[in-house]
């Protein structure tokens, strides 16, 4: 029960983090300055106004100088990692597939807060996720392995890159986005090449409900489709017998 609190609490402070990274990279600000700020009147938030959901608790979701409300999008990022880390520790247990798994959270998180905000997907958290995961796979499975496991992200890339060629001819524009490509290499390399494939299958189910409302709203918004990839992701690997029962029946 300790660990699960712990984990929980871990990744909240990771979703605070993420939330800056998410809307400051994209903004080229820089990470550490300004500190941590009231975005109305400019307050330097104090250590105990930093607390994840605490602080937002006892604050009541106002900033102490001015009073004016603080996005809830804070508090509900710092949540969603926090349970996604807690959910994969309470499926995995301290194993190789609780480190994939976190850091498959991580990405959905960046991912959600990046694609949905600017359209755009972050290199850096990509390659610091890639290497993540090539060093785990080398700890936990040896060199060759890793390097097996590349030629697998390589792959899911190309199949990624083709699908985005075919269909930028076919809607004579951009169909899939740059970082979605990108993202394809880490997605093989996180869940083998077969079920890489089967979640971008299940992302464009994901997407599609989300993709029908948004042209029924609004005909011009473009929709992402990071978000639904990567949770996609994250929900095939969790379920990943669920899924190996789905590819058994073909
Ligand atoms: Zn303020």
């Amino acid at each position: 029960m300790f660990m699960i609190v712990f984990i929980f609490l871990l990744g909240t402070i990771m979703g605070s983090f993420y939330y800056v990274v998410g809307t400051r990279l994209p903004n080229h600000e820089s990470l550490i300055k300004p500190r941590s700020h009231c975005t109305y009147c400019q307050h330097i938030l104090k250590w105990y106004e930093l607390i994840p959901i605490f602080s937002y608790l006892v604050l009541r979701g106002k900033c102490k100088n001015c009073h004016k409300k603080i996005s809830k999008e804070y508090i509900l990022y710092e949540l969603l990692t926090g349970i996604l880390f807690c959910v994969s520790y309470v499926k995995f247990g301290f194993q190789y597939e609780f480190f994939v798994s976190i850091i498959l959270s991580s990405l959905v998180v960046l991912i959600f807060i990046t694609d949905f905000k600017y359209m755009i997907i972050l290199d850096s958290p990509l390659v610091i996720g890639g290497i993540f995961l090539f060093g785990l796979r080398i700890i936990y499975f040896g060199f060759e392995n890793a390097i097996l496991n590349l030629l697998w992200g390589f792959l899911t890339f190309l199949v990624m890159l083709f699908i985005g060629y075919i269909g930028t001819i076919l809607f004579k524009r951009e169909a899939l986005g740059g970082g979605d490509i990108k993202f394809s290499f880490l997605l093989g390399m996180a869940l083998g090449f077969k079920y890489a494939i089967m979640a971008l299958l299940f992302s464009t189910f994901l997407a599609l409900p989300y993709a029908v409302a948004s042209m029924l709203l609004n005909k011009d918004k473009e929709v992402p489709f990071g978000p639904f990839l990567v949770s996609s992701a994250f929900i095939v690997y969790f379920f990943l017998d669920k899924f190996k029962f789905i590819l058994n029946l073909f």
